[in-house]
């Protein structure tokens, strides 16, 4: 499905960004694997999708600061020769209520999620006007639809992010790169595992499918959005969580 494209994603030496990566890879996608700590973390990511036969490399970058993300782009265009899918997955969530909230802990949330996208993306557009092609996939959330009290920083940046998805999708569409956002739910994580029974019961509570959802979930909605099938869909943010918000 997307043999010989070329893909970066951001933060992926976890999680989310992990399970994106390999089922890119699945694929057929080459897949340069971002990380900003565990360098350990980012090679085994490396060595996983090398398995798969596709040429995987890791490179270091704060998505928040411009010089090292357009370094990292430049690499990646000499090792690949090009850049056809940009995942901005990278994120962090520093939750506090409103009245509590440092300035710092909101900054720093705006810088690594939204921010972090902004400059990602800018990053990549050049190379993928040349290629008259790309797509542009943001990890968004569904709590940037809905909000979420204790989260006035991540929610305002996931906010940002779908507006960021929407102006860049019409800037972008006449040199047809497409950009989307997925908006994930309550996702299976370590994090996750570490809720109590009844956390995770008021949790289920509020899912009509009464589950909760897994990066695999997540990755395929991605894998289908930088894909040929998704030719004629732009701009949009897809819920992934299982009805929660409608
Ligand atoms: P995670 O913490 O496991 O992974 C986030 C990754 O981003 C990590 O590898 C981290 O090192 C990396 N990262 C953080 N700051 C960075 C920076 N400045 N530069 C480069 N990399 C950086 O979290 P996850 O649950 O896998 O989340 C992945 C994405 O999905 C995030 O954008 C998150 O907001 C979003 N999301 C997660 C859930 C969920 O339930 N887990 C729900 C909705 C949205």
């Amino acid at each position: 499905m997307l043999k010989g494209k070329n893909a970066l994603v951001t933060g992926a030496s976890r999680g989310i960004g992990r399970a994106i990566a390999i089922e890119l890879a699945n694929q057929g996608a080459n897949v340069a694997v971002n990380y900003s700590g565990s360098e350990a973390k980012a090679q085994a990511v490396v060595e996983e999708l090398e398995q798969l036969g596709v040429n995987a490399f890791k490179v270091q970058a704060d998505v928040a600061n411009e010089s090292n993300v357009k370094e990292m782009v430049k690499e990646i265009v000499s090792k690949f020769g090009s850049l056809d899918i940009l995942v901005n997955n990278a994120g962090i969530t520093r939750d506090n209520l409103l009245m509590r909230m440092k300035e710092e802990e909101f900054d720093d949330v705006i810088n690594t999620n939204l921010k972090g996208a902004f400059v990602c993306t800018k990053a990549v557009t050049r190379q993928m006007m040349k290629q008259k092609a790309g797509r542009i996939i943001n990890v968004a959330s569904i709590v940037g639809v809905s909000g979420n009290p204790g989260q006035a920083n991540y929610v305002a940046a996931k906010a940002g992010v779908i507006g960021l998805t929407k102006t860049t999708a019409k800037e972008l569409a006449t040199r047809n790169i497409l950009v989307n956002a997925v908006a994930p739910g309550f996702i299976s994580t370590d994090m996750t595992d570490e809720l109590t029974e009844e956390q995770k019961a008021s949790m289920l509570a509020m899912i009509p499918l009464e589950k909760l959802g897994t990066s695999q979930d997540v990755a395929n909605v991605v894998r289908f959005l930088a894909s040929g099938d998704a030719n004629y869909i732009t701009g949009q943010t897809i819920h992934i969580d299982g009805g929660m918000v409608m």
